[in-house]
């Protein structure tokens, strides 16, 4: 919820951020009108020092980050040729197309047998032979080789997917994914979800009040979930605003969201970039860290702001360390789906590489798990060396 922020106003530049600094202080709620003021300002330095103040007062100098490991069973896909945006998808037939069986994914998620990874994230295409049987399989057979192991599993739209090709409800679907082993959902799919965006981007995808529909189930059953929204394709600042409202309007509900993750989108490999004229470039620094901020200052009733280094380089995710943000996507291993669009940045990150990135931005770098609970703080000489088999995160965590 809104806290009081004590924000010297003076930093800021734009007279039009004052009202919404005075509101900080006051301990007021941001309106979907400050969220477009706050989107058009020329005055980033001053829209991010409201959110780093933001951030300050709810974690201090605390950076987390999880051990992590993607996994991404199958790039095949009913929407492959809807979704415009999206260059991971293929068809059953088409060349690179892929599902993994199970004995692949055991093989994938071997990497956490040596007490290293904590979280599986695991999400995929919508592909016709990957029905709840698959899932339920996979999740069970990880939880028995692995079984402290967090599965966070299944976008809202995978969800919707399982339900519809099994003639399921999404509650019904939820509960047998739970017992098979699924802990918490990841927010993707969201896309930005104004009808008239999805109509340009992706109009057979599961449709906004849908997406809010599986996370208010979810949430419903105590299953936590994350949540995101795609920037930088043909949205307009409006449309953002509309989207954020709709996130924070569920999060006054169910309080069931952890994280936000804005997602940059990639223009590269997918016929939304061709048609837009944008391949080989990708969102600006500037819009990266503004969205950051926005989403810290708007979404007052979400604890956690996540930036996602492999989409918008490990650069920028430093300096948005100061623009709001208090976690970072850390250590992913083999992401697919980023890198299918053009991302260049390495689909890993060793520890001290990470501590190194949080440390050179003055915050003090923390292993949370999957609930956001802090597992160790590094001091400033830890070096994450390894302490034995129970050391986490304290060892190489994947090849770059
Ligand atoms: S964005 Fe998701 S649903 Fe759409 S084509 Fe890609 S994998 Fe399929």
């Amino acid at each position: 919820m809104p806290q009081v922020v004590d924000f010297d106003l003076t930093k800021l530049r734009d007279p039009a951020l004052r009202p919404i600094g005075e509101k900080l202080r006051r301990g007021e709620r941001l309106t979907e009108t400050d969220g477009v003021v706050l989107f058009r300002s020329p005055d980033l330095l001053g829209v991010g020092s409201m959110a780093d103040a933001s951030n300050r007062a709810r974690h201090g100098d605390q950076v987390t980050f999880a051990a992590n490991q993607h996994i991404n069973p199958t790039n095949i896909c009913v929407l492959r040729k809807t979704c415009v945006f999206c260059g991971y998808a293929r068809l059953p037939k088409e060349e690179g197309a892929y599902r993994y069986s199970l004995e692949q994914v055991m093989a994938e998620a071997e990497q956490a047998a040596n007490g290293i990874t904590r979280e599986f994230h695991i999400v995929g295409g919508l592909d016709m032979q990957t029905g709840l049987a698959y899932y339920t399989t996979m999740f069970r057979a990880l939880k028995a080789k692995l079984p402290h192991v967090h599965i966070k599993a299944l976008t809202a739209v995978e969800i919707a997917h399982i339900a519809r090709i099994e003639k399921m409800s999404w509650a019904d679907v939820l509960v047998a994914l739970r017992e098979a082993g699924l802990d918490t959902m990841p927010g993707g799919g969201a896309e930005t979800f104004s009808e008239a965006v999805r109509d340009e981007i992706a109009d057979k995808k599961l449709g906004g009040a849908d997406y809010i529909g599986v996370h208010r189930t979810a949430h419903t059953l105590g299953i936590r979930t994350n949540c995101t929204m795609l920037y930088g394709h043909v949205e307009t600042i409006e449309d953002r605003m509309a989207h954020l409202k709709m996130l924070r309007d569920l999060q006054d509900e169910t309080g069931g969201f952890l994280a936000y993750i804005p997602l940059a989108y990639h223009p590269d490999d997918n016929e939304l970039g061709e048609k837009l004229g944008r391949k080989g470039t990708s969102s600006t620094g500037f819009d990266d860290l503004r969205n950051l901020a926005v989403g810290r200052l708007y979404l007052d009733n979400i604890e956690h702001i996540k930036s996602h280094w492999i989409m918008v380089t490990p650069f920028v995710t430093q300096t948005a360390l100061h623009f709001g943000v208090n976690d970072i996507e850390g250590t992913v291993v083999r992401e697919k789906i980023y890198h299918a669009v053009g991302a260049t940045t390495p689909q890993g990150m060793t520890l001290p590489a990470l501590l190194s990135l949080i440390r050179g931005a003055g915050k003090v770098p923390a292993e949370r798990d999957s609930f956001y609970k802090v597992l160790r703080v590094f001091g400033p000489d830890d070096t994450g060396e390894a302490e034995g088999a129970d050391a986490g995160a304290a060892a190489e965590l994947a090849t770059a």
